[in-house]
Protein backbone atom coordinates (compact mmCIF):
# COMPACT_ATOMS: atom_id res chain seq x y z
CA UNK A 1 0.00 0.00 0.00
CA UNK A 2 1.06 3.66 -1.05
CA UNK A 3 0.38 6.35 0.79
CA UNK A 4 1.02 9.93 -0.78
CA UNK A 5 1.20 13.32 1.00
CA UNK A 6 1.72 16.28 -0.83
CA UNK A 7 1.30 20.16 0.52
CA UNK A 8 2.87 23.06 0.45
CA UNK A 9 5.82 23.95 3.23
CA UNK A 10 4.99 23.57 6.63
CA UNK A 11 1.61 22.23 5.67
CA UNK A 12 2.12 19.62 8.44
CA UNK A 13 2.94 17.17 6.09
CA UNK A 14 5.75 15.52 8.84
CA UNK A 15 3.94 15.22 11.44
CA UNK A 16 1.30 13.64 9.42
CA UNK A 17 3.00 11.14 7.58
CA UNK A 18 5.41 9.97 10.96
CA UNK A 19 2.02 9.57 12.94
CA UNK A 20 0.31 7.49 9.75
CA UNK A 21 3.46 5.70 9.21
CA UNK A 22 3.62 4.78 12.90
CA UNK A 23 0.24 3.46 13.19
CA UNK A 24 0.63 1.21 10.34
CA UNK A 25 3.73 -0.10 10.87
CA UNK A 26 4.94 1.13 7.62
CA UNK A 27 7.73 2.96 6.40
CA UNK A 28 7.92 6.96 6.50
CA UNK A 29 9.64 8.54 3.59
CA UNK A 30 9.95 12.13 4.15
CA UNK A 31 11.68 13.34 0.86
CA UNK A 32 12.38 16.63 1.51
CA UNK A 33 15.03 15.58 4.22
CA UNK A 34 16.64 13.45 0.77
CA UNK A 35 16.73 16.54 -1.25
CA UNK A 36 18.78 18.15 2.44
CA UNK A 37 20.62 15.24 2.31
CA UNK A 38 21.62 15.38 -1.24
CA UNK A 39 22.11 19.30 -0.84
CA UNK A 40 24.38 18.99 2.18
CA UNK A 41 26.33 16.27 0.78
CA UNK A 42 26.48 18.02 -3.13
CA UNK A 43 28.05 21.38 -0.76
CA UNK A 44 30.96 19.36 0.93
CA UNK A 45 32.10 18.04 -2.09
CA UNK A 46 32.68 20.12 -5.18
CA UNK A 47 35.52 18.35 -6.80
CA UNK A 48 33.87 15.59 -8.90
CA UNK A 49 30.63 16.44 -11.55
CA UNK A 50 27.52 16.08 -10.00
CA UNK A 51 26.83 12.74 -11.93
CA UNK A 52 29.68 11.31 -10.69
CA UNK A 53 28.67 12.18 -6.39
CA UNK A 54 24.91 11.07 -7.38
CA UNK A 55 26.68 7.87 -8.34
CA UNK A 56 28.43 7.57 -5.01
CA UNK A 57 25.60 8.03 -3.01
CA UNK A 58 23.89 6.74 -0.33
CA UNK A 59 20.45 7.28 1.37
CA UNK A 60 18.75 5.45 3.82
CA UNK A 61 16.05 5.69 6.73
CA UNK A 62 15.68 4.25 9.88
CA UNK A 63 12.43 5.69 11.43
CA UNK A 64 12.27 8.88 11.15
CA UNK A 65 16.04 8.98 11.19
CA UNK A 66 18.02 9.67 7.83
CA UNK A 67 21.50 8.36 6.75
CA UNK A 68 24.04 9.88 3.90
CA UNK A 69 26.65 7.05 3.37
CA UNK A 70 25.88 5.27 6.58
CA UNK A 71 26.13 8.35 8.80
CA UNK A 72 23.28 9.85 10.66
CA UNK A 73 22.60 13.56 9.31
CA UNK A 74 19.10 14.29 10.78
CA UNK A 75 19.88 17.61 12.51
CA UNK A 76 22.78 18.37 10.07
CA UNK A 77 19.77 18.82 7.37
CA UNK A 78 17.89 21.04 9.29
CA UNK A 79 20.66 23.70 9.56
CA UNK A 80 19.91 27.26 7.94
CA UNK A 81 22.59 27.25 5.59
CA UNK A 82 21.14 23.49 4.26
CA UNK A 83 17.40 24.77 3.77
CA UNK A 84 18.50 28.01 2.00
CA UNK A 85 20.60 26.03 -0.38
CA UNK A 86 18.04 23.14 -0.88
CA UNK A 87 15.08 25.00 -2.65
CA UNK A 88 17.90 25.87 -5.32
CA UNK A 89 19.26 22.63 -5.39
CA UNK A 90 16.03 20.79 -5.90
CA UNK A 91 15.05 22.37 -9.14
CA UNK A 92 17.92 21.32 -11.12
CA UNK A 93 16.61 18.39 -13.36
CA UNK A 94 19.55 15.57 -12.97
CA UNK A 95 19.17 15.72 -8.66
CA UNK A 96 15.42 15.93 -9.50
CA UNK A 97 15.58 12.89 -11.16
CA UNK A 98 18.23 10.73 -9.51
CA UNK A 99 15.96 10.83 -6.45
CA UNK A 100 12.35 10.34 -8.03
CA UNK A 101 14.02 7.34 -9.38
CA UNK A 102 15.10 6.50 -6.11
CA UNK A 103 11.26 7.14 -4.47
CA UNK A 104 9.91 5.05 -6.70
CA UNK A 105 12.39 2.09 -6.06
CA UNK A 106 11.88 2.33 -2.31
CA UNK A 107 8.17 2.38 -2.92
CA UNK A 108 7.96 -0.24 -5.67
CA UNK A 109 8.54 -3.78 -3.01
CA UNK A 110 6.64 -2.00 0.50
CA UNK A 111 4.73 -0.74 2.34
CA UNK A 112 4.89 3.41 2.55
CA UNK A 113 3.96 6.53 3.84
CA UNK A 114 5.71 9.03 1.43
CA UNK A 115 5.59 12.83 1.91
CA UNK A 116 7.06 15.72 -0.34
CA UNK A 117 5.28 18.44 -2.54
CA UNK A 118 4.95 16.08 -5.78
CA UNK A 119 4.87 12.75 -4.42
CA UNK A 120 0.71 12.51 -5.29
CA UNK A 121 1.42 14.42 -8.28
CA UNK A 122 4.30 13.17 -10.15
CA UNK A 123 6.41 10.46 -7.71
CA UNK A 124 3.33 7.81 -7.12
CA UNK A 125 1.23 8.60 -9.02
CA UNK A 126 -0.66 5.15 -8.27
CA UNK A 127 -0.48 5.66 -4.56
CA UNK A 128 -3.84 3.89 -3.24
CA UNK A 129 -4.44 7.18 -1.08
CA UNK A 130 -3.02 10.72 -1.60
CA UNK A 131 -3.80 13.57 0.36
CA UNK A 132 -2.66 17.48 -0.50
CA UNK A 133 -2.60 19.80 3.31
CA UNK A 134 -3.40 23.06 3.65
CA UNK A 135 -2.86 25.47 6.42
CA UNK A 136 -3.30 29.35 6.36
CA UNK A 137 0.50 31.09 6.00
CA UNK A 138 0.78 32.04 9.50
CA UNK A 139 0.24 28.42 10.41
CA UNK A 140 2.66 27.38 8.18
CA UNK A 141 5.44 30.12 9.20
CA UNK A 142 4.52 29.18 12.74
CA UNK A 143 5.50 25.32 12.01
CA UNK A 144 8.63 25.84 9.70
CA UNK A 145 9.88 28.87 13.06
CA UNK A 146 9.19 25.66 15.70
CA UNK A 147 11.27 23.17 13.59
CA UNK A 148 14.15 25.73 12.79
CA UNK A 149 15.84 26.08 15.98
CA UNK A 150 17.98 28.92 15.34
CA UNK A 151 18.35 31.81 16.76
CA UNK A 152 19.36 34.53 14.35
CA UNK A 153 15.85 33.57 12.26
CA UNK A 154 12.64 35.61 13.30
CA UNK A 155 9.22 34.43 12.85
CA UNK A 156 9.15 37.63 10.83
CA UNK A 157 11.64 36.62 8.60
CA UNK A 158 10.13 33.44 7.65
CA UNK A 159 6.25 34.32 7.38
CA UNK A 160 7.59 36.83 4.72
O1 LIG B 1 9.98 19.53 3.17
P1 LIG B 1 11.30 20.22 3.33
O2 LIG B 1 11.19 21.66 3.68
O3 LIG B 1 12.23 19.49 4.24
O4 LIG B 1 11.98 20.18 1.88
C1 LIG B 1 13.17 20.86 1.63
C2 LIG B 1 13.15 21.40 0.22
O5 LIG B 1 13.31 20.34 -0.71
C3 LIG B 1 11.87 22.09 -0.18
O6 LIG B 1 11.90 23.45 0.18
C4 LIG B 1 11.86 21.91 -1.70
O7 LIG B 1 12.63 22.91 -2.30
C5 LIG B 1 12.57 20.58 -1.89
N1 LIG B 1 11.65 19.45 -2.11
C6 LIG B 1 11.24 19.18 -3.39
N2 LIG B 1 10.44 18.09 -3.65
C7 LIG B 1 10.04 17.28 -2.65
C8 LIG B 1 10.45 17.55 -1.33
C9 LIG B 1 11.24 18.65 -1.09
O8 LIG B 1 11.60 19.92 -4.31
N3 LIG B 1 9.30 16.20 -2.91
Amino acid sequence: MKIAIDGPAGSGKSSLAKEIAKRLGVLYVDTGAMYRAITLKLLKENESSYEEILKNTKISFDGDKIFLDGRDVSKEIRENEISNKTSEMSKKKIIRDYLVKMQREIASDKDVVMEGRDIGSVVLKDAEYKFFLTADVETRAMRRYKQIDDDKVSFEEILE
